[in-house]
């Protein structure tokens, strides 16, 4: 006898991948028939099958008509009512729509009321695109692919691929936690689907080769999906799609993988990208890089930051959910997401824009010349490449040499690994265009978080403490010795030198002096090559007097000591507390390593992310470091700064480092001892005569924006806030359209005074109630302004009252004459 309930669908979401394995999975337990009907769309769907739940388009509020029939229907009826009242309604987080602001955005952006998302920033700057995500992987139509010649081997075929991906999903769903291991619950649910398992088959029946009937039957569940009134259901079809690639991956190996089909500013998430994905992606399209995983010294972001491509990481797929497609803002230094901003919100972005592309140009101007302290101490500044167009990029920006070529890149999305001539065209290439400037090629470092298939190893539990660089070297002795003689050959056209990764053992520095020498001897060159070695594990400090009297030259690599100094893993943000560059454990390991081999009259670099961290650079010039290599577009601003520091004055900063606690004490102490030339109060450059600014906030931020490009502020956020801090206190309108907004801010480095005229006046609260057209910024440092800040305000503001000051002020045009006018009538009132 047929039994009935009805449902009124309680999920927000509708019935997804999610919900819907949850209830095949619990019809499944009954021998019952159990189908469902939308009242809506009038689509049956069979209860034990997720795809067939999905395809009903079963959205919020749908009634749901359900008939159960055969074996126990009575207590069918019991269970399950019971179950869509208690389980059904709980058993799905909404979908994350751009998470409520969690952090504080700047006070001229938060008035426009955007509701951002946030993540992990890593990079720097703004980027405005089309919120896509990374596909990498095109879905063959089935046409492409071949009919069947032997329908039982081709079933055969396929139901190993299945019990295969159905072993990984299930291992996935053991490892993973949380969100992913729901999605492979999820794909583990489609694959053993018996709407799927029985189109698969059916299709393989009719003649299609395994692989067609794959893409047909993802095919199918598309053009269903696609119909929803649910965007999200829509989306679904992802999961489905994702579970063909996997098994196409098995079945047809020699699909290509797609070109991305990107519009032409893409913001592009991804669940992880490969360092490979990354490098095959049009750069020219990809302007910001949304990641769910990935840690901060990952490749994948080390290559994002050579490329100046800002990167969020730890932002989740249902986080973007709704704004695929759509144009979205990242900013990176916010750390945030900006998803379908409104045109206020594109204005202020498109600003921002234009403010960075000025503070580059500023920089490029004032970083030419010799990378030297202001005592004359020289520190080569090189640059980290992975290409040849990386290196251009690296001379573009003055970079001294390349101080580290990571070549494993030249292997990862290869079949075979590069032979000789193939490596040599390029390492010659690079070597010319550095024109002179030394070049360190480093071998090979595969392993780690860069797997290559071309030199595939086993499947580890550390792969970081496994088989990687070095380590491979002896199995792989013939491509070993090809990379050798590629590098020999490019050393006869400028100067190179060779570097060895991950080396543990003198051993290992042996054998590999041995085989370079003979393939020295066999092409016959003369001269020797340098020979160095990566300082990345631990074992080589204690060492080094050794090392030295065999190895030539050194170069640190932050990123892997500091990962096995902290036994703390660099990929994975849960232990990032522990992963400090800046400790004072890290800068005495290195401090001690820097002057042994240097007694030994020995070179030493460092090429890890630790050489462009901000407080990093006068405690790697008080060790006397020869050398920093960086991803190219931290060296101009790097060589700025060295430029202003006293290397006598630093080598005393790293003797008070080395007895702090920690890297945050670290920090403190080298963020105070920031000194600066001093510069005048006001300048020319202070002077904005014509700005465009519709509103009070807008007005702050542009001056702040302005002292932060002159560099006499070093946080304009934090400048921004401190303003406002004391504008809520009272309004700095004092009226006759003039305001004097003004801070002891611990973001200013040198006192200033700011004037604006604004062409159109803006509501400033002011006391006499009159709109603002005049704006005297005046700015002080908290620590050293005592009541100066105070005198001067008062001194302003006397001026101020006088009719012919405001009238002067008004009318003079002329940028100098303005300054003079200002001096002058100052000097007068003091
Ligand atoms: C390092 O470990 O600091 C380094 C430069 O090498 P990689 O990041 O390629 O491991
Ligand atoms: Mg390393």
């Amino acid at each position: 006898m047929s039994h009935s309930l009805t449902l009124i669908c309680p999920l927000p979401n509708g019935i997804h991948a999610r919900p819907a394995s949850l209830i095949a999975e619990f019809c499944a337990g009954f021998g019952a028939a159990i189908r469902w009907r939308n009242q809506r769309n009038g689509q049956w769907a069979d209860a034990k099958s997720v795809l067939s739940l999905i395809g009903g388009d079963i959205l919020f509020n749908d009634v749901v008509d359900i008939e159960i029939d055969g074996e126990g229907a009575a207590r069918v009826v019991d269970e399950l009512s019971r179950f869509l009242r208690q389980t059904l309604p709980r058993c799905d987080e909404p979908v994350a729509a751009a998470p409520a602001a969690s952090r504080a955005l700047p006070r001229s952006l938060a008035e426009l009321s955007p509701s951002p998302c946030f993540g992990q920033p890593a990079g720097q700057g703004v980027a405005i695109g089309e919120l896509c995500v990374h596909r990498g992987f095109r879905m063959p139509e089935p046409a492409e692919l071949p009919l069947s010649t032997d329908r039982d081997a081709d079933l055969a075929v396929l139901a190993v691929a299945r019990r295969a991906l159905a072993e990984q999903l299930r291992q996935q769903c053991g490892s993973q936690g949380g969100e992913a291991a729901g999605v492979s619950r999820a794909h583990l649910a489609i694959l053993s689907d018996p709407d799927f398992r029985a189109r698969l088959d059916a299709a393989v029946a009719d003649g299609a080769g395994a692989a067609r009937a794959v893409a047909a039957v993802v095919a199918h569940y598309r053009a269903q999906l696609s119909k929803s009134a649910s965007e999200y259901l829509r989306e679904r079809e992802m999961d489905i799609r994702d579970v063909g690639r996997r098994l196409l991956e098995a079945l047809a190996p020699e699909i290509e993988r797609a070109g991305e089909a990107l519009p032409e500013a893409a913001l592009l998430w991804a669940e992880d990208l490969a360092p490979s994905e990354l490098l095959a992606l049009d750069r020219d399209k990809v302007k910001g890089l949304l990641l769910a995983r990935g840690g901060l010294t990952s490749h994948t972001i080390i290559l994002a930051r050579a490329f100046s491509l800002p990167v969020l990481t730890g932002v989740q797929r249902a986080a973007i959910a709704n704004g695929i497609g759509r144009t979205a803002v990242l900013d990176a230094g916010l750390g945030a997401l900006f998803q379908s901003p409104d045109t206020v919100v594109l204005d202020y972005y498109r600003e921002e824009e234009a403010l960075l592309a000025a503070q580059r140009q500023r920089l490029a101007r004032a970083s030419g010349g010799i990378a030297a302290s202001a005592d004359g101490q020289r520190l080569e500044l090189a640059v980290n490449i992975a290409s040849a167009a990386e290196a251009q990029l690296g001379f573009a920006q003055g970079a001294d040499g390349v101080g580290l070529f990571r070549t494993e890149m030249l292997f990862m999305d290869a079949d075979e690994p590069p032979g000789e001539d193939e490596q040599f065209q390029c390492y010659a290439e690079v070597v010319r265009l550095a024109a002179g400037r030394p070049v360190i090629i480093r071998t090979f470092d595969i392993g780690g978080d860069k797997p290559a298939r071309c030199l595939p190893a086993p499947q580890e539990s550390n792969p970081f403490l496994g088989y990687r660089a070095i380590r491979m070297y002896p199995d792989q002795e013939v491509v070993f010795r090809a990379q050798l003689r590629a590098i020999l050959r490019a050393s006869a056209l400028g100067p190179v030198k060779v570097m060895i990764p991950m080396v543990a053992t003198l051993g290992e520095a042996r054998w590999v002096r041995r085989l370079l020498e003979e393939e020295r001897a066999a092409l016959g060159r003369a001269e020797p090559v340098p020979l160095g070695i990566m300082l990345e594990v631990p074992s080589v400090l204690f060492q080094l007097d050794a090392f030295c009297r065999e190895i030539d030259f050194f170069s640190v690599g932050s990123n892997d000591l500091t990962q096995y100094l902290f036994a703390a893993d660099r990929d994975n943000e849960r232990v990032g507390n522990l992963y400090d560059s800046l400790h004072p454990a890290f800068l005495a390991a290195l401090n001690q390593a820097a002057a042994t081999i240097h007694r030994h009259g020995r070179w030493i670099g460092l090429c890890g992310e630790a050489a462009a961290a901000p407080h990093a650079l006068p405690l790697f010039l008080g060790m006397g470091l020869d050398e920093l290599s960086m991803s190219a577009p931290s060296l101009q601003e790097c060589r700025r700064r060295l430029r202003e520091l006293d290397a006598g004055c630093c080598r005393e900063l790293l003797a008070r480092a080395l007895a702090c606690a920690d890297g945050a004490e670290v920090r403190a102490l080298v963020a105070a001892a920031a000194a600066r030339p001093a510069l005048p109060m006001l300048t020319a450059d202070c002077l904005m005569p014509d700005a465009v600014w519709g509103s009070k906030a807008a007005a702050i931020k542009g001056l702040v924006d302005r002292l932060w490009l002159l560099e006499r502020c070093d946080d304009r956020y934090g400048m921004e806030e401190d303003l406002w801090l004391r504008e809520q206190a009272y309004s700095t309108g004092l009226g006759h359209g003039f305001a004097i907004p003004h801070a002891k801010s611990g973001h200013v480095l040198h006192p200033t005074l700011c004037l604006a005229r604004l062409a159109q006046p803006v509501d400033w609260g002011a006391s006499d109630g009159q709109p603002v057209d005049m704006v005297l910024l005046l700015a002080f440092n908290a620590a050293d302004a005592g009541a100066a800040h105070l005198k001067f305000f008062s001194r302003l503001a006397r001026l101020v009252m006088h009719e012919d000051f405001r009238q002067a002020l008004r009318a003079e045009r002329d940028p100098e004459c303005l300054l003079a006018l200002l001096r002058d009538r100052l000097e007068g009132a003091a």
